[in-house]
């Protein structure tokens, strides 16, 4: 079986007893977890198990291998606290969402242009486009959007697609339904107020930085 997802079920959960169901040196895995591991953008948590810091999380397939600060005395079957650092999963959560409703209305807005990246990092969120122009140009518009979602405070359905094989979506009803393996944020409102920034990063492609603010 592989690790239980529960950053999924519970994304504002910051502490979780788990078992230890196998370990390879200082690489280890869980029978449940709340630490992300990095996917469709959205950088890993920082945190601990057991008291060790953990310096990787990956996702291998369904499972999630930790790599932890040694040494360690830790063996399969151990009960050990994970603790993540919910400061920085709040900020990936609101500038994830920020950027999930960003994207959907320059699809939306803007006969959906090519997206070529997106990163999601705990100062920013970015979106990468095959655009010709300044996009910047969008900006009122899609502030505009944004904000009156935002301050709707519209619930945000996360749920399985198909619970076999892991697969997400989210959904605002009358808005959008979207296929994502992140964590999200429950109510739009909970973003608060976001900024725009441009950057042209070559000839053709621009990106939107989205930032929160205030911070
Ligand atoms: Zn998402």
């Amino acid at each position: 079986m592989p690790v239980e997802k529960i950053f999924w079920k519970d994304p504002y959960l910051t502490k979780l007893n788990a078992k230890v169901t196998s370990i390879d040196g200082n690489v280890i895995t869980l029978d449940k977890s709340i630490f992300f591991a990095v996917s469709g953008g959205q950088d890993s948590d920082s945190g601990t198990i057991g008291a060790h810091r953990v310096i990787d999380a990956r996702k291998v397939s369904l499972e999630i291998l930790y790599t932890i600060e040694g040494p360690h005395t830790l063996q399969r079957g151990d009960e050990v606290l994970i603790e993540i650092d919910w400061e920085k999963r709040y900020r990936l959560m609101r500038l994830h969402f920020a950027a999930e409703i960003v994207l959907e209305l320059m699809y939306r807005n803007y006969q959906h242009p090519v997206k070529i990246g997106a990163n999601i990092s705990v100062d920013k969120a970015r979106i990468d486009f095959i655009w010709q122009g300044n996009i910047s140009e969008t900006f009122p518009l899609i502030e505009k959007k944004a904000s009156l979602l935002i301050d709707s405070n519209l619930p945000i359905i996360s749920e399985f697609s198909d619970s076999i094989r892991e697969e997400r979506y989210w959904e605002i009803e009358g808005f959008a339904k979207v296929a994502c393996g992140g964590t999200h944020i429950r109510h739009t409102g909970e973003i608060n107020t976001i900024r725009l920034k441009r950057n042209n990063i070559g000839k053709g492609k621009e990106r939107i930085e989205i930032y929160l603010d205030p911070d």
